[in-house]
């Protein structure tokens, strides 16, 4: 495996409402890095991410030689701020190459990008809050539980901010 396209919360219900689909047919369960950010679903811990075909993100089409992501306007956050990171409050490059799309980047781009880094922040505070609650309940484990329940709660979120 090349890489691991890691979802949150908002990301998991962009793409959902977007694409008209259950969470299930795009997510993968992982065995996470940090035990204190993953979710407790199904059988144990896990992080979510999008699924992969043989290392390559399922997302990813080839049309006319060129690869496009075929969710651009609704792609995962850390595929937004690709290739940065924000590593103890500064912009870091990625050093491991995620996607082969080409990515074309402006002038001035930590200026340009940053509310888009803040935002990204906001969504993974808040679903770490989000995984702080599921985890402490008795609830149904399976992940289309998890994720309705994540969704719900980024849907009541968008309203209160409307
Ligand atoms: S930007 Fe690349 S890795 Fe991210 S969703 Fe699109 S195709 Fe997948």
């Amino acid at each position: 495996m090349d890489f691991v396209v890691y979802v949150n919360s908002h990301d998991i219900h962009r793409i959902s409402t977007n694409l008209k689909v259950d969470p299930e047919s795009f997510i993968q369960l992982y065995q996470p890095e940090d035990e204190d950010s993953a979710v407790r679903v199904e059988d144990g811990l896990y992080d979510l991410a999008l699924k992969d075909d043989k290392g390559t993100c399922n997302f990813l089409k080839r049309e006319a030689g060129q690869f496009r992501c075929s969710i651009q306007p609704f792609k995962p956050g850390i595929c937004r701020t690709y290739p940065f990171e924000v590593r103890r409050g500064r912009f870091v490059q990625i050093v491991k190459k995620v996607c082969p799309v080409d990515w074309r980047l402006p002038k001035n781009l930590e200026m340009q990008m940053s509310s888009m880094y803040n935002e990204h922040d906001k969504e993974w505070d808040f679903y770490l809050d989000l995984i702080e609650e599921w985890n402490e309940g008795k609830k149904d484990r399976s992940l289309s539980s998890f994720t309705n329940f994540a969704n719900s709660r980024v849907e009541i979120s968008l309203q209160n901010s409307a």
